[in-house]
C-alpha cells in the first residue's frame, strides 16, 4: 500500500496541476470510444469524486482540474466486467481472494459479478471496502450463497427440498442484499429449479444459473431466468431430441456427459434458431465461458507449469487445481477427444448466438478449483477467445462493458462513459477495436475517481 501511494505521489507531480479549480480530475483531449457505434470523439472528461460530470468535445482554452491527464492520442473505453468470477475456498484461502482483488484493477477490470462461493460475509465486507475507497479493488456485484439441492457440490450452497426452503433460501439472500440469484445444477430437482426461478421472478430478483438437464430450457426461459451461465445448456435446447435426452435424464437411464454428444450429433439448426430468437425475445443473456473451456479441454497440449502467475498463488490455492487435473489424467482418449470436441463446437455455437442477437457476457469463471484459470488475466484471455470465434473487437468489448450493466440493470451508473456515471475508465496506448490486444496496451486506470497511472497497475501484480 505504501509503495502504491508512492507511486500515486510521483504521478500527481507529473501531471498538470491548478490551483482552485471546480473538478477534481480531467481525461483531456482522449479519443472516447462508444463501443455501441464505434464512434470515436475527441474529450474532455470531468470527474468530481468518483462520477464523471461533464464531457464536453476537447477543447484546450478553459482546462482546469486538480488533476490533469493528457489522453492526447489515447482511446478511452470503459473499465472491464468480468461478468463470472468466484471467491471461494474457505477461510484459509482468503488472503489469495484477497490480492485476485487487487489483479483484477491491474488488468483493467473494474467490476466483478461473483457468481457464488463460501466466502459471502468477506465478500460485502471488500465491497463495501472497495466502494468506501478503502481498499484497492473492483466493484463488486454478488449472487451471495449459490442455490442448489441438498448435499451440493459446492461448499456454503443453499440447499433447496421442497417450497418451505425456497422462501428461506430467498429470505436469507434478501436480508444478505445480493445483487442477483445464481442457481447450481449438482442436486436441485427440476421441479425445485423451476419454482426457485419463478420465485426469484415474482420478488424482482435478477436470476442465472446452470440448468439441471432434466429440465428443458424453454421451460427455464419461461420461468424467468436472466442468464444462462456456460454453453451447455444452451446446446440442449438447439438439439431435435431435446425431450427424449430430457426424459433420459429423469428416468436415470442418461447422464450429463454422456448426453453431451448425443446433443451435439441431434444439433438442428432451425430448433437452434428458434432457441436463438427465444432467448433473444425475452432478454436472456448468455455466458459463454470460453477461456475455461479451452484451458480445460486442452490439459495435455498446454504445459501450465511455467505460468508466472502460479508462483504468485499459495500452496493451499494451488492444491485446488488438483481435482480437475487429475480427473483429466484418469480420463480415456475417448472422453479428452470428446471434450476437445466439444469445444470447438462451443465456439462456433458463441459465434452463432452472437449473430443472432442475443446478448452474451464476458467471464472468465475465475477462483479456487478452477485450474490455470487465473483472476485478471483470463478475463482478458476471454476477449480474445470471443474475437477468435469471430465476434469484432467492438461486439467482444461490449460483452465486458455495457452487456453486463444492463443484465443486472445497472446501467444508470455503469456500462458505458457517460455523464452522471461512475467513472471507471480505461486509457489505453492503441485503439482496441483494430486489435483487441490493445486493451492490454494500458496507459491509465481510472477506478470510481481514482488514477491508476501503468506504473502503480504494474506494481500490484508483484
Ligand atoms: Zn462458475
Amino acid at each position: 500500500m505504501k509503495k502504491l501511494l508512492t507511486l500515486s505521489l510521483i504521478w500527481i507531480s507529473i501531471v498538470s496541476c491548478q490551483k482552485n479549480p471546480d473538478f477534481d480530475l480531467l481525461i483531456a483531449n482522449g479519443n472516447l470510444i462508444n463501443l455501441e457505434t464505434q464512434e470515436i470523439t475527441k474529450s474532455d472528461i470531468y470527474i468530481n469524486n468518483d462520477r464523471i460530470v461533464t464531457i464536453n468535445a476537447a477543447k484546450e482554452a478553459d482546462r482546469s482540474a486538480k488533476t490533469i491527464i493528457d489522453a492526447t492520442d489515447k482511446f478511452l473505453i470503459p473499465g472491464l466486467w468480468d461478468n463470472h468470477v468466484h471467491f471461494r475456498g474457505g477461510e484459509q484461502l482468503i488472503k489469495d481472494n484477497e490480492w485476485f482483488l487487487s489483479q483484477y484493477i491491474a488488468n483493467g477490470i473494474t467490476v466483478v459479478r461473483d457468481a457464488g462461493g463460501d466466502l459471502t460475509p468477506m465478500v460485502k465486507k471488500w465491497q463495501q471496502e472497495i466502494e468506501d475507497h478503502e481498499r484497492v479493488g473492483p466493484t463488486i456485484f454478488t449472487s451471495g450463497p449459490k442455490i442448489d439441492g441438498l448435499h451440493p457440490t459446492w461448499a456454503g450452497s443453499l440447499e433447496i427440498d421442497g417450497k418451505e426452503s425456497i422462501d428461506k433460501a430467498l429470505d436469507r439472500l434478501e436480508a444478505i442484499g445480493v445483487d442477483y440469484v445464481k442457481l447450481y445444477d449438482s442436486k436441485i430437482s427440476a421441479s425445485d429449479y423451476i419454482s426457485t426461478l419463478q420465485k426469484a421472478e415474482e420478488r424482482g430478483f435478477v436470476s442465472s444459473g446452470h440448468m439441471p438437464f432434466t429440465v428443458t430450457l424453454d421451460q427455464t426461459i419461461d420461468a424467468g431466468i436472466d442468464a444462462v451461465e456456460h454453453l451447455y445448456y444452451i446446446l440442449k435446447g438447439c438439439s431435435s431430441m431435446e425431450a427424449e435426452i430430457t426424459q433420459g435424464l429423469q428416468d436415470g437411464s442418461l447422464g450429463f456427459w454422456d448426453a453431451l454428444p448425443q446433443l451435439q450429433n441431434t444439433y438442428d439448426r432451425d430448433v437452434a434458431y428458434t432457441t436463438f430468437s427465444k432467448l433473444k425475445n425475452n432478454s436472456v443473456f448468455v455466458v459463454p465461458t470460453l477461456h475455461i473451456g479451452k484451458t480445460l479441454s486442452y490439459l495435455d497440449e498446454q504445459d501450465h507449469n511455467k505460468d508466472s502467475y502460479l508462483s504468485k498463488l499459495s500452496d493451499e490455492f494451488k492444491e485446488t487445481y488438483k481435482g480437475r487435473i487429475k480427473r483429466f489424467e484418469n480420463s480415456s482418449q475417448k472422453a479428452r477427444d470428446d471434450r476437445k470436441q466439444l469445444d470447438q463446437f462451443f465456439v462456433k455455437l458463441a459465434y452463432e448466438l452472437n449473430k443472432a442477437g442475443v446478448s452474451l457476457l464476458a467471464g472468465s469463471d475465475a477462483g479456487a478449483y478452477n485450474s490455470y484459470v487465473y483472476p485478471g488475466p483470463s478475463l482478458i484471455g476471454e476477449l480474445k477467445a470471443l474475437v477468435n470465434a469471430g465476434l469484432t473487437p467492438a461486439e467482444a468489448l461490449q460483452t465486458a462493458t455495457v452487456n453486463g450493466a444492463k443484465f443486472l440493470n445497472k446501467e444508470t451508473d455503469y456500462g458505458t462513459i457517460e455523464e452522471k456515471k461512475m467513472a471507471s475508465i480505461l486509457i489505453l496506448e492503441a485503439n482496441p477495436l483494430h486489435h483487441i490486444n490493445n486493451i492490454q496496451r494500458i496507459h491509465t486506470l481510472i477506478h470510481l475517481g481514482k488514477v491508476y497511472p501503468k506504473l502503480v497497475l504494474d506494481s500490484l501484480k508483484n
